[in-house]
């Protein structure tokens, strides 16, 4: 009786020790997930803030730099940043 009744105590703790390690990994795995979660949405949201930033100053940049305008006394073809023809100093243009 002795030897049986220390088996089933045994077997009882490992069964309880198992039962208790899986909820313990069920629970730290969402903690974990939601962590990397958090982690991966802060990120992501600071790449998506960086690159409107990003985009909308280079973008502009690149937009204003492919504005040409073309000069009407010497009809050549200019930067649009230009406020005065650079080959023949007019300021009208077509
Ligand atoms: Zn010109």
């Amino acid at each position: 009786m002795g030897f049986g009744y220390v088996l089933l105590t045994l077997v009882i703790s490992i069964a309880v020790f198992l039962l208790f390690r899986n909820i313990t990994l069920w629970y730290f795995k969402i903690n974990r997930i939601i962590e990397l979660l958090e982690q991966q949405n802060k990120f992501l949201s600071s790449m998506v803030d960086g690159g409107i930033r990003g985009s909308s100053s280079s973008g502009s940049g690149s937009y204003v730099r492919k504005l040409m305008k073309t000069c009407k006394s010497c009809k050549k073809e200019v930067d649009g940043s230009y406020t005065a023809c650079p080959h023949c100093g007019s300021n009208s243009w077509e």
